[in-house]
């Protein structure tokens, strides 16, 4: 099976902006042991500002644009040799592939992104993508990873994309102002409805980045591509979730008439 990873950087840091070696190093073992029982991985990683703000020893995550770009050039360097040594204790080589919107848009960057990622499938590499922050702008950037790890998902046809994250799936309303909100384990197609449970900018659930898992999950079923939501603090539910075991995890599948939430 060919399989998108998204982590973020909830899943990868502490709140201090430092690396959860536990977590962290979980993630690669599981990562490793799947792709040793022959699927193909894909690693869409978020981390490298988070990181480079804690390499940097700054307070907080600054807001001017080219701060938030050195940090990002830090961090990112600081994010692949954290995974390069990880890695390499189960004898996997990871690849690094920095993108940008116009890189999905451009007919050639994008046949060459095609090509290269297949080769290194090929090779038996391990592809580690992020958005190229230090110099995307506005006008060119995908903006989050996870529209960007569903462009990836559908640009080289997998069959799975699993979003890791803090949050267990999506609720049916927002869980912090709603006791009685549930959490919903599968939806089908990808009714308007869907939206409205993630809630406005402001909600609990708009803030904690749900928005942005429903448009890649609409990216994943206009792509024929399932897609689970699931927590990134319980990483040993890939094999679950990979197994195609439903139930006990929580998280959102989808494909052409099947999405599980
Ligand atoms: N590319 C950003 C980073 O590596 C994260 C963007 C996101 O998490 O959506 O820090």
């Amino acid at each position: 099976m060919r399989i998108v990873i998204k982590v973020g950087t909830s899943t990868l840091a502490h709140a201090t902006g430092r690396l959860n070696i536990r977590r962290t190093t979980e993630l690669c073992q599981v990562i490793s042991d799947l792709k040793n029982a022959g699927h193909e991985i894909i690693l869409v990683s978020s981390g490298a500002i988070g990181m480079g703000v804690g390499k940097l020893g700054l307070k907080e995550k600054p807001t001017d644009i080219p701060t938030k770009q050195a940090a990002a050039a830090i961090g990112q360097c600081e994010l692949m040799y954290t995974y390069d040594r990880l890695f390499t204790q189960y004898n996997h080589t990871v690849a690094q592939i920095l993108l940008t919107g116009s890189d999905f848009s451009a007919e050639d960057r994008h046949e060459n992104f095609n090509n290269t990622l297949s080769r290194l499938l090929q090779l038996g590499v391990l592809p580690i993508i992020n958005e190229n922050d230090t110099i995307a702008t506005e006008e060119i950037k995908v903006g989050d990873n996870d529209t960007l790890s569903a462009l990836v998902a559908a640009s080289v046809k997998a069959q799975l994309l699993v979003i890791l994250s803090d949050v267990d799936g999506l609720y049916s309303a927002d869980p912090h102002k709603n006791t009685d909100a549930t959490l919903v384990e599968r939806v089908h197609g990808m009714p308007e409805e869907v939206f409205a449970m993630a809630g406005g900018k402001g909600s609990a659930l708009g803030t904690g980045g749900m928005r942005t898992k429903l448009n890649a999950a609409k990216i994943c079923v206009e792509n024929g591509c399932d897609m689970v939501i699931a927590n990134g603090e319980k990483t040993e539910r890939l094999y679950d979730i990979v197994g195609g075991v439903g139930g006990g995890y929580h998280g959102f599948l989808q494909s052409l008439d099947r999405f599980w939430i």
